[in-house]
């Protein structure tokens, strides 16, 4: 067998994607030694019980000291005070990425706190459920999705190294790597699931709201798109709090375009315009096939309704 990527791995923040990067990572024998820091004393406990580490501590230098790697997992807002508290424990030449749903706020939060002997390579991938916590992990979430690293604006030999590993390592994890610049992501990100999300928080709570339209009746009558709308309004709410505050601008320029274009297809139905209502629909029909066709159509290809949580296969360690 191969020597691993990287010989130990610190992951700080163990939730569904911290919990998915260790099994992934594991089962694909890209590292060797686990270390995980968790505030949380429930998280720590499962992720003991579920054996997902070789060591679990509320200490987050003890986690990274001698780290080769350190994946910061942590909601969007905390990456600050968790990227201040591993920097006393951080070697020299060690490679620092995240898993954060922003990148351009949380590449500031790092380069403020660690040193510069750090390669620092912030990530997004793009894979996840409704799902929090360490028993919402699963070994197969990155499989055929895209992680997008935005690296910083460096090409210096020794970090264009370290991005290359990093690329290898989440290739190794079954991900197709994409750099790309982070303002850029911000912008994507904000339309493709940050505004969504917006929409359904929005539409489940108008729903709640309404008089007359009582709860039982919401669940009642729910037919699949409202029903698809509160499976994505149930989705971690620190987590998507954060991702609102911390992508400001990107989200509110979306969302300017969203309501102009809203505003227009109130203004079709009110003047009977079935030709434009038609029209749109039709688009928006063939994006959806293309999306189909490029393989993106579900949250984990394969593993959508039947994927095995954390709790299920914590035997993964030892293969
Ligand atoms: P999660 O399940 O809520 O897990 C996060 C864990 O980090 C919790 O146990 C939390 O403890 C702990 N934590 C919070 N602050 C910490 C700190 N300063 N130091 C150490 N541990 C800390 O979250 P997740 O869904 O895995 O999301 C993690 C990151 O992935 C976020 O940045 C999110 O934007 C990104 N992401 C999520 C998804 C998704 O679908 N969920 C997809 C792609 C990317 P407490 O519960 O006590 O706070």
């Amino acid at each position: 067998m191969n020597a691993p990527l990287y010989p130990k791995m610190a992951v700080v923040g163990c939730g569904l994607i911290g919990a998915s990067v260790i099994l992934a990572a594991r089962a694909a024998g890209a590292v060797g030694n686990v270390a995980v820091a968790d505030l949380s004393p429930t998280a720590r406990e499962r992720i003991i019980a579920l054996g997902l580490a070789d060591s679990v501590t509320a200490d987050t230098a003890e986690a990274c000291q001698d780290a080769d790697l350190v994946v910061f997992a942590v909601p969007v807002m905390a990456m600050a005070q968790a990227a201040l508290a591993a920097a006393p424990g951080l070697k020299s030449g060690v490679t620092i990425t995240d898993v954060g749903s922003v990148k351009a706020a949380v590449r500031e939060a790092l380069t403020k706190a660690l040193p510069e002997t750090a390669f620092i390579i912030p990530g997004h991938p793009i894979a996840g459920t409704e799902q929090s916590g360490p028993d919402a992990g699963f070994a197969e979430l990155f499989q055929h999705r895209w992680v997008i690293l935005t690296p910083l604006t460096r090409s210096d030999t020794p970090y264009m190294a370290a991005v290359e590993r990093l690329t290898a390592f989440w290739t190794a994890l079954g991900s197709n790597v994409e750099l790309m610049d982070e303002k850029h992501h911000d912008l994507v990100l904000a339309l493709t699931s940050h505004l969504p999300h917006l929409i359904a928080y929005n539409i489940v709570g108008t729903a709640a709201d309404l008089e007359g339209v009582t709860r039982g009746e919401v669940m009642k009558y729910s037919a699949g798109g409202f029903r698809d709308f509160t499976r994505i309004a149930a989705s971690d709410p620190t987590m998507w709090r954060d991702v609102f505050l911390a992508n400001k601008d990107a989200v509110l320029e979306v969302l300017g375009r969203f309501t102009e274009d809203l505003q227009a297809l109130s203004r079709a139905i009110r003047w009977a315009e079935g030709d434009k209502l038609f029209d749109l629909f039709s688009r928006t029909r063939e994006i959806r096939r293309g999306i189909i066709a490029a393989g993106q159509e579900s949250a984990a290809p394969n593993f959508g309704r039947d994927h095995r949580p954390a709790s299920e296969i914590s035997d993964i360690k030892s293969q």
